[in-house]
């Protein structure tokens, strides 16, 4: 394979992406950045390997009313004077939701644009910008190939009960299932963690992503049996702006007494629910626990309580618990958080070292803790990038493959 990899990862509110070379392994990105801000007052930035800020040219200054798609566009525009003639041979995109059809990465064509079009209602927050990301770099370059690796994929391995809601079977064989989501993310941990914590690795794993989206994932021999998101990412535990779980009935609740209609119900448990609906304040964590508002306590505590339940609902699908692997952007920096949810894990035999956790060590837990507890940087371009490799070097393996659960 010639020509570097794009990765590209278009969230709601930020682009993110990588340029790596194509040589196997290298999981050092040659240049990596984001916009940041979307919908509000989108910022750039950029570096290089060497974490040397890279001058953001044109895209200094950014129109806040520009879309994803443009965004993206400008970001290529910029990326090829970056890359000073020398060729891109792949871009691969984060697509968040491949429904039951996709489980591995694939080569994206126009059929599969059409079909991954269908699951934007599952994934109303994401989905959207993923595809526009594909479709500015079909614009731009009609001829070079895009792959799409999605989050819902690492969890294909998960047997038949954890993926069944208690519905009507009907629904179930139309796709009403549990999905899972951030599994680029906790790939990339079941690749790394032998590296810190040897055999343990394939032991009973919960990996705990905790972003401004956050789920956990229960993991034994590196593979998932169990997940806190489902149908759709809005799932399991509390987040930035995303409810978690929530009775049903409240949906009910709002539909008919409150007389609110769908779309206004998808943006009170999309985006004006979780930390920023509780505290009032803010869904940025560290604003919260830098803010005195008896709110943004509240948020606090019932963030770290949800997640330790969640954490706990997750035991059972391992049968105990070797390891526990903190990450993402709260999960990697937030010591109160973390300290907050093992106080309420003592009871698994978790023990934490203040003095590690306080200073984001990779192990936070004491010699005599029963489990090993970890914090680590996660690296979903990594994943994203291998995938581009392992597509390009073989061909066959760009076939879609069915759902299919190896245990049902
Ligand atoms: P995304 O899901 O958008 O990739 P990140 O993984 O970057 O999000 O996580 C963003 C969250 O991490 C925000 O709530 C932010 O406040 C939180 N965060 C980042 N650094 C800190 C910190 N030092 N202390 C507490 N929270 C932090």
């Amino acid at each position: 394979m010639t020509g570097d990899i794009l990765t590209l990862n278009a969230g709601s509110s930020s682009i993110k992406f990588a340029v790596f070379a194509p040589e196997h392994p290298d999981k050092t990105a040659r240049i990596t950045g984001k916009i940041a801000g979307i919908g509000g007052a989108p910022v750039f930035t950029a570096q290089d390997r060497t974490g040397t800020a890279l001058p953001a040219g044109p895209l200094d200054a950014l129109d806040p009313s520009s879309s994803h798609e443009n965004l993206v566009a400008l970001l290529l525009e910029w990326l090829e004077q970056q890359l000073a003639g020398q060729p891109l041979g792949i871009v691969g995109h984060r697509v968040v939701h491949g429904g039951r059809t996709f489980g591995q990465p694939v080569r994206i064509t126009d059929a599969i644009l059409d079909e991954l079009e269908t699951l934007v209602p599952l994934a109303p927050l994401h989905q959207p910008h993923n595809l526009s990301a594909i479709h500015a770099v079909a614009n731009w370059r009609p001829d070079l190939t895009q792959i799409a690796c999605f989050d819902t994929g690492f969890h294909r391995t998960q047997h038949r009960l954890a993926t069944l809601f208690a519905l009507p079977r009907a629904l179930s064989d139309e796709g009403v299932i549990r999905y899972g989501f951030h599994g680029l993310s906790y790939d990339y941990m079941a690749r790394v963690l032998p590296e810190q914590i040897g055999a343990k690795a394939d032991g009973r794993v919960i990996v705990a992503h905790l972003g401004n989206g956050a789920s956990m994932c229960a993991m034994q021999n590196r593979k998932s049996v169990a997940t806190s998101m489902g149908f759709t990412a809005l799932d399991g535990l509390m987040m930035g702006r995303r409810c978690g779980a929530l009775d049903p009935g409240v949906v009910l609740y709002l539909l008919q007494s409150k007389g609110m209609d769908a779309a206004q119900i998808e943006t009170l448990l999309y985006k004006n629910s979780g930390l920023l609906g509780v505290s009032g304040v803010s869904n940025n964590m560290k604003v919260l626990e830098d803010s005195d508002a008896p709110t943004a306590r509240e948020a606090i505590d019932l963030y770290a309580y949800r997640a330790a339940s969640t954490l706990a609902g997750l035991v059972p699908a391992l049968g105990g618990l070797d390891a526990l692997v903190f990450t993402a952007g709260i999960g990697e920096n937030s010591s109160c958080i973390r300290r907050a949810i093992c106080d309420r894990l003592q009871w698994l035999g978790i023990k934490i070292d203040a003095g590690a956790n306080d200073v984001n060590a990779i192990k936070i837990s004491t010699e005599t803790s029963a489990v090993d507890v970890l914090v680590l940087p996660t690296n979903e371009e990594a994943v994203i990038a291998d995938a581009c490799r392992t597509l390009m070097n073989a061909p066959s393996a760009q076939t879609p493959q069915p759902h299919e659960s190896p245990d049902s």
